[in-house]
Parts: C-alpha cells; sequence; structure tokens
C-alpha cells in the first residue's frame, strides 16, 4: 500500500508561540513529507510494496538503511505529531504518574533526567519515554532509530534534530526541550500507548 502522510492533529499554527507555524511548515509540509515520498519511492516494484508501515520498519532493518532510515522517520514524526499538543504540558495523571512516580522517584527528576537525556543526544535524534517490560525508560535513539524494534512500548516522544526547533530556538536545544516539558507535552497520548 501507499503510506500516506497523516493528517496533523492540530492545525499548523495551534502550538505556537512555543512552535511556530514556519516550523510546521517545514517541519511537517517538508521533512516529513520527504520521508514519505522517499519511502513510497524505495518500495514501488518491491515485495514491500503492500506492505505496512510497520511491517516495511522492521523488514528493513539492517539490510537496507535507506528504507529504514525513510520509514522509521515516518512513523518517528507521526509519534511526535501527537506527543505534542496545543493544550499539552503538565503533569501525567492515574496509572502513568503512579509509574512515574515508581520508576524516576517522581515527576521533577523524571523531567530533570528527560531534558539532560535529550540535550546529551549528540547530533541528530529522539528522546523518548518509554515502556521495557514493567519498567520505564528514557532512551535515546540516533538518526533515525526508534524503541518500536528494540523490544519497548514508546509512550512519548522529542524530536531532537535541529530541523525542529532551529527556526524558533537556533541553537537552544534546552529552552526547547524546557518548552516540551513545560507547554507541550502530551500526557494523554502517552497514557493511551501504555495502555496498550
Ligand atoms: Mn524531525
Amino acid at each position: 500500500m501507499t503510506i500516506n502522510l497523516p493528517e496533523l492533529p492540530y492545525a499548523r499554527g495551534a502550538l505556537a508561540p512555543h512552535i511556530s507555524e514556519e516550523t510546521l511548515n517545514f517541519h511537517y509540509g517538508k521533512h516529513h513529507k520527504a520521508y514519505v515520498d522517499k519511502t513510497n519511492a524505495a518500495i514501488e516494484g518491491t515485495k514491500l510494496e503492500k506492505a505496512g508501515l510497520e511491517d516495511i520498519i522492521f523488514e528493513s532493518e539492517g539490510s537496507n538503511p535507506g528504507l529504514f532510515n525513510n520509514s522509521a522517520q515516518v512513523w518517528n514524526h507521526t509519534f511526535y505529531w501527537n506527543s505534542i499538543s496545543p493544550n499539552g504540558g503538565g503533569r501525567p495523571k492515574g496509572e502513568l504518574a503512579d509509574l512515574i512516580e515508581k520508576n524516576f522517584g517522581g515527576y521533577d527528576r523524571f523531567a530533570g533526567e528527560f531534558a539532560d537525556a535529550a540535550a546529551g543526544r549528540f547530533g541528530s535524534g529522539w528522546a523518548w519515554l518509554a515502556k521495557s517490560g514493567d519498567k520505564l525508560k528514557i532512551v535515546t535513539t540516533s538518526n533515525a532509530e526508534t524503541p518500536l524494534t528494540q523490544d519497548m512500548t514508546p509512550l512519548l516522544t522529542l524530536d531532537v534534530w535541529e530541523h525542529a526547533y532551529y527556526l524558533d530556538y537556533q541553537n537552544a536545544r534546552n529552552v526547547y526541550i524546557s518548552t516540551f516539558l513545560d507547554h507541550l507535552v502530551n500526557w494523554d497520548f502517552a497514557s493511551e500507548n501504555l495502555a496498550k
């Protein structure tokens, strides 16, 4: 099947002033779209032509880096758009709040560890909250790598490629990270993923 660029769950200007419409025009309209287009071009005429996105990611990992990088980036970006929200920020609730308390010693410690991990990811990549067995973990991945193929259940992610923040924050990745935690992170989405 053809891989589609999913609709954003909000208007392109809805994350402003934290993430501008201009960033969404490039990040979603050009970068994310290019990963979709390159994935479709790479599967055309191959045995993966009719495969779903997750099958393409698993099948290409380790054997076809070009296809893996583009298809995983399609998945990671769709997951990222859902990990942020115009009404985000605040604190996790319910079972997720309990697990964060148990695994990190409270929200503030979690937020500090997440910010350090996201800031410390050298170069391009992603910071994630993921479930591994019965534990929650903060992990970072490089380039297109994703916990999806690493025996973990991703709960939320932050894109720390420069293209995610450079128009709004230039080199101040740390401000982008704290803005994500304070104003954008979508805890309802993370709770939905925890329940899967
Ligand atoms: Mn990106």
